[in-house]
C-alpha cells in the first residue's frame, strides 16, 4: 500500500439526495492527491459492516485501486467462534477483538462509526445515522461507486415473550453481561440469607437453542463449574448447579453429521447437562422458562424450568437495513430471509456491478440445475450427441454430484435423494439415465436449496472473493476496450462466479471437540480440543490477537479462569 496519511472526512456544505441531507465530500482533493502522487479518481468503495465479510474484503482488496470507507456502529472486528469461551473467563474479551481502525488504516481507508439506514440506488448514496453522546443523532449521505453490504444478522426472537429477561451471545457486550450474570448469581447463592430453593434457582442456567452457540456456551459453563468452581466457591454449591439445553429439534447440533450430534448429546447427558429435545419455549419470565415438550406419544406437554439465567440463542434474522434494501427492490428480491445476489454476489435488482451483499445478510440465488446442465453438455459434446439425447452413467452422475456438493453443501441432502432415485431406476448402477429423466428428478432443486450457511466461514470466503475480484476489476477497466466495459458483464469477464468451499464445521463440547468435514466426522477428547484451538488460533485476525489467545490459554492453565466479572 502507498504510504498515505488518511485525511479527516468532511461533510459537503451543500445538501442533496432525496432527503436533502449533507453529503460526505470526496476523500482527498486533487491537490492532496497530486502531492501524495496517488490518483484522485479511484472509485469509492463503501463497505457496510465490520464483521467477517467486511474484514475479509478489506484485507484482500488492493488499496491503491479504491478509496475505501467502512461504516459500522461496531468499532471492532469480533472473532465470534470463540465468544462462548469469554463468558466464563476462559478467554479475555480483548483477545477476541481487533480495532477496525487498525484494519482500515492498513489500507489507508476511512472508518465511520455509524449505522447505514438506507441505500439510494439511483443516486449512489448511503444514508447514514451517527448517534451522538447527548442522545441526538446526525444524518448524512455517503456517496459510493461500489457498495458492499455486510451487515450480518440479528437475534431471532421467534415471537416469544419475555426476551427482556434473557441474555444473548452475539456481541462482546453480550458476553460481558453473561459473565457478569454468572458470577453475580454465584455470589448471590453464597449469601448467608439465601434459601436452598433460591440457590437452586439462581444456579439453574437454561440455554434456549441447541445449535453450536448454545452448545458451546453450555460446555464452557460446565467446564468452569467442574474445574474452577470447587476451588473458589463453597463446594456445596456444585450440587445445586444445573445446566439445561432446550432444543426444538430431536437432537442438539442438528445441522452437523448425525454421529456428531449423537456424540455431543451423549457426552452432555453423561456430564449431567440436561438436554431437553423436541421442546419449544413459549415464554420467559424473570425466574422461569415456560416451554412445551412432546412426550413419547408425540403429545405436547406444558412444562417450566426455574432459572437464574436464560441464554437465548435460537438463530438469527434480518437487520432493519437488510429488510429495507430487499423491500426497495421489489420484483427482484424474492427471499424473505436475506438479500438475494447472483453468483457474482451482486444484489439482484440493483444497478449492475454497483451493489454487492455478502455474509449472513445475503443469500446467493442458486443455479444448481444450470451447473448440472453445464456438466452434461461437456459429456454430450465429448460423446458427440445432443444433450437431449445424452444418457448419463451413474459414475458420471456421482462425479457431478460430488462437485455440486462442494459448491453448494446445503444441496447434499437433495442430491442424496437423487442418488437413491437413480438407484430405483437402475438397481445395479450399470445402466444410464436419459437427460429428461434426470432433469425430472432435479425439478425444483434450486428453489429447495436457497441459502448458504450463515457462518463466519462463508462470510469470510465471500469477502476474500470480492477483494480479489475488485482488484481485478480495477485493473481490467484500465486495459479493456470501452465497448467491452459497457456492453459485457465485466464481473463475469474478469473473475469466476463465487463458489463456496465448505471446509467443515467444528464445535467445542466440554473438554472434547467435534469436527464435521464434508460428511467425515471426528469426535474426541484432548487431541481434538488442541486441534480445535489450533484451527481458531490460525484463523485469528492478527498477530496481536494470536499472542493474546496464547497468553490466555497459558494463564488459564497456570492459574485457572479469571473469575472477576469484568
Ligand atoms: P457479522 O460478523 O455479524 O458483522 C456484521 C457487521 O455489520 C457488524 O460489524 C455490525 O456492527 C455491522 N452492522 C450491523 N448493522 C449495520 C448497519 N445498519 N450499518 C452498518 N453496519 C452495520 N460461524 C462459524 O463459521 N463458526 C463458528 O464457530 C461460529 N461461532 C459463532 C459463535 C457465536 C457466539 C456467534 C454469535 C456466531 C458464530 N458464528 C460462527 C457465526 C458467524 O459469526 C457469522 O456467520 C459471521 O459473523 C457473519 O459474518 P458477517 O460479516 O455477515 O456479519
Amino acid at each position: 500500500a502507498e504510504d498515505v496519511e488518511v485525511s479527516l472526512l468532511a461533510l459537503n456544505p451543500n445538501i442533496g439526495g432525496p432527503k436533502n441531507l449533507p453529503i460526505l465530500e470526496s476523500y482527498l482533493d486533487d491537490e492532496e492527491c497530486e502531492a501524495k502522487k496517488i490518483s484522485s479518481h479511484k472509485p469509492r468503495l463503501v463497505i457496510l459492516g465490520s464483521g467477517w465479510g467486511a474484514v475479509g474484503l478489506v484485507k484482500n482488496v488492493n488499496p491503491n485501486d479504491y478509496h475505501i470507507t467502512v461504516i459500522s456502529p461496531r468499532n471492532h472486528f469480533l472473532f465470534t467462534p470463540m465468544l462462548p469461551s469469554a463468558t466464563v473467563g476462559t478467554l479475555e474479551f480483548r483477545s477476541l477483538v481487533e480495532p477496525i481502525r487498525r484494519i482500515v488504516a492498513s489500507v489507508n481507508g476511512h472508518y465511520i462509526e455509524a449505522s447505514a439506514e438506507k441505500v439510494e440506488f439511483q443516486d449512489r448514496l448511503v444514508e447514514v445515522k451517527q448517534h451522538l453522546p447527548d442522545g441526538s443523532s446526525r444524518d448524512f449521505y455517503v456517496p459510493y461507486d461500489k457498495l458492499v453490504v455486510a451487515v450480518g444478522s440479528q437475534t431471532n426472537s421467534h415471537g416469544v415473550n419475555g426476551l427482556e429477561y434473557c441474555n444473548f451471545l452475539k456481541t462482546i457486550e453480550d458476553a460481558r453481561l453473561v459473565r457478569e450474570k454468572v458470577f453475580r448469581n454465584l455470589e448471590l447463592a453464597c449469601l448467608p440469607g439465601t434459601s436452598e430453593d433460591e440457590r437452586k434457582r439462581l444456579l439453574s442456567f437454561v440455554v434456549c437453542g441447541g445449535g453450536p452457540t448454545g452448545v458451546e456456551f453450555a460446555a464452557e459453563l460446565y467446564d468452569f463449574l467442574n474445574e474452577d468452581l470447587c476451588n473458589t466457591y463453597p463446594k456445596l454449591l456444585r450440587n445445586l448447579v444445573s445446566v439445561h439445553i432446550v432444543q426444538s429439534q430431536g437432537h442438539i447440533l442438528n445441522t452437523y453429521d448425525e454421529k456428531i450430534s449423537q456424540y455431543a448429546q451423549e457426552r452432555f447427558i453423561n456430564d449431567s447437562i440436561d438436554v431437553l429435545t423436541n421442546a419449544r419455549v413459549k415464554s420467559v419470565e424473570p425466574d422461569r422458562v415456560i416451554f412445551s415438550q412432546k412426550n413419547a406419544d408425540g403429545v405436547a406437554e406444558n412444562k417450566e424450568l426455574p432459572c437464574g439465567m436464560c441464554l437465548w440463542s435460537t438463530g438469527v434474522t434480518l437487520c432493519d437495513i437488510t429488510k429495507d434494501i430487499a423491500a426497495s427492490l421489489p420484483g427482484h428480491q424474492r427471499n424473505k430471509r436475506a438479500i438475494e445476489t447472483d453468483t457474482h454476489l451482486r444484489v439482484l435488482g440493483a444497478p449492475l456491478g454497483e451493489v454487492y451483499a455478502i455474509g449472513d445478510c445475503s443469500t446467493v440465488r442458486t443455479n444448481i440445475t444450470e451447473h448440472i446442465v453445464e456438466f452434461l453438455k461437456t459429456y454430450a459434446v465429448k460423446a458427440n450427441v445432443s444433450i437431449e439425447n445424452y444418457e448419463i452413467t451413474f459414475q458420471q452422475w456421482r462425479d457431478i454430484a460430488q462437485n455440486i456438493k462442494r459448491r453448494f453443501p446445503q444441496a447434499s441432502e437433495h442430491l442424496r435423494r437423487v442418488d437413491s432415485l437413480f438407484t430405483e431406476f437402475d438397481q445395479d448402477h450399470s445402466g444410464t439415465l436419459a437427460f429428461a429423466e434426470l432433469t425430472a428428478l432435479l425439478k425444483n432443486i434450486d428453489s429447495k436449496v436457497t441459502s448458504l450457511p450463515a457462518t463466519a466461514q462463508r462470510a469470510n470466503q465471500q469477502g476474500i472473493y470480492l477483494g480479489r475480484k475488485f482488484t481485478k476489476l480495477a485493473r481490467a477497466q484500465e486495459s479493456l476496450a470501452m465497448d467491452e466495459v459497457v456492453n459485457k458483464d465485466i464481473d463475469d469477464l474478469v473473475h469466476r462466479p463465487f463458489a463456496y468451499h465448505h471446509l467443515g464445521s467444528l464445535a467445542y463440547v466440554g473438554n472434547a471437540a467435534v469436527f464435521d468435514f464434508n460428511g467425515y466426522s471426528l469426535v474426541g477428547g484432548l487431541v481434538a480440543v488442541y486441534l480445535w484451538r489450533s484451527v481458531y488460533f490460525a484463523q485469528s485476525v492478527s498477530f496481536r490477537t494470536r499472542a493474546l489467545l496464547f497468553m490466555d490459554w497459558l494463564t488459564r492453565g497456570l492459574f485457572g479462569r479469571d473469575i472477576t466479572p469484568l
